[in-house]
């Protein structure tokens, strides 16, 4: 936070509308701008923008919706929220990713697959020209959860663009790359999908007199033609949302600079390596810096070595915990052994600090004591 975002909020106290007012639509229009897409619906955070485009996108009840098996639990949720199941599809051992070869897989036992959830884990764009074609070709539709991934880029086009993809969705939790304290969007292309997102984002109610089924008695009219929640989001939080959206090409300049400080100090770092910025004509976000380490060759444990940093003054953090393990889904069925890439990944994964108040002295003091912890 610096001045600018704090006087943003304070105007937005003072102004007659704290929520459903015009820092709404600005906020909107500002990120749709920055996305370079038609619609962008502002909800009250991620997970409540992954259900509102599921749902606007056809999602419902029996429905399968594929995701990845590493991802943060919103992704598979989402569909159980609308008695859908999430459809695990295994990523690679090396970078995380769904990749086109094993949502194949996933499509090919699937029943009926209504959509398919990309995950840009870390910041880097999974290959969306592959994953998009074996998608399409099963009829089903592509939502992107971009939750790591504003500011990303994937051959010449945002991430948000949907240039790839029917729905891309964001969150703006204060660990992601803007904030509003707690926020998410969903940006598309698809006017009909953005309509239903935002009827969805506010109980089902449509008050406009051409989308009515009943003539309109006057003008308290309006009609609740399906079920919505309140994932509004408010004004202030918009405001904040916008202050810090002019933020966003320096907090990534950071981050990007950050990034390439922590490659070059951990070439020849020993049982280390970058996870890196993704494949090429990709440009990551870098949300994350995940890194992968051979614990079994080191001869310590991950828990040993990430307490080892604490007493250093190091915070470190594992994204993420293979979801088909979580005792729900497997109370599902699901059976965490048939990822192994995911487990590969999950086994070595470890989050560096990364944030854009970083000092350029920190990453060398985060490597050094890394070096130090992994030699014993
Ligand atoms: C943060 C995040 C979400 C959920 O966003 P919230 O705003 O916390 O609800 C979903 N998916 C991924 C990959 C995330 O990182």
């Amino acid at each position: 936070m610096d001045d600018s975002d704090v006087a943003a909020v304070v105007e937005a106290l003072r102004a007659d509308l704290l929520t459903t007012g015009p820092r709404v639509e600005a906020f909107e229009r500002a990120l749709a701008e920055r996305l370079g897409v038609k619609h962008v619906v502002a909800v009250s955070n991620g997970t409540a923008a992954l259900h509102a485009a599921y749902h606007a996108a056809g999602v419902g009840p029996g429905d399968q919706v594929v995701v990845p098996a590493i991802t943060f639990l919103a992704t598979a949720n989402a569909a159980r929220f609308l008695d859908a199941e999430p459809r695990f599809a295994d990523v690679g051992a090396e970078d995380g990713l769904l990749g086109p070869g094993a949502l194949e897989q996933a499509l090919a036992a699937a029943g009926p697959v209504r959509a398919v959830v990309p995950v840009h884990l870390t910041g880097r764009p999974a290959d969306l020209e592959g994953i998009g074609a074996a998608a399409r070709a099963r009829g089903a539709v592509i939502i992107e959860d971009a939750c790591h991934a504003l500011g990303a880029r994937y051959r010449g086009a945002p991430i948000g663009a949907c240039s790839h993809s029917d729905a891309a969705v964001f969150s703006f939790h204060p660990v992601k790359h803007v904030t509003t304290g707690e926020g998410g969007a969903i940006a598309t292309n698809d006017s009909t999908l953005a309509l239903r997102a935002r009827r969805f984002r506010s109980h089902g109610m449509v008050h406009d007199a051409a989308s009515l089924e009943a003539p309109s008695p006057g003008p308290w009219y309006y009609e609740q033609q399906e079920l919505g929640f309140n994932y509004r989001l408010t004004d202030l939080q918009c405001a904040l949302g916008t202050s810090q959206l002019r933020r966003l090409d320096a907090f990534l300049g950071r981050r990007r600079a950050l990034a390439a400080r922590y490659d070059a100090l951990l070439q020849g770092v020993p049982h280390v390596r970058p996870v890196g910025a993704g494949p090429a004509g990709a440009e990551s976000a870098w949300h994350l810096y995940a890194v992968l380490i051979d614990f079994a060759s080191v001869g310590r444990s991950r828990a040993a070595v990430m307490q080892a940093l604490r007493d250093r003054g190091v915070g470190t953090q594992v994204h993420y915990i293979p979801v088909p393990a979580q005792p729900y889904y497997r109370r599902r069925g699901a059976d965490p052994e048939r990822f192994p890439g995911a487990r590969g990944y999950y086994e070595r994964t470890l989050s560096l600090p990364l944030f854009p108040a970083m000092s350029d002295a920190d990453p060398e003091r985060v490597v050094a004591a890394l070096r130090e912890v992994l030699a014993g």
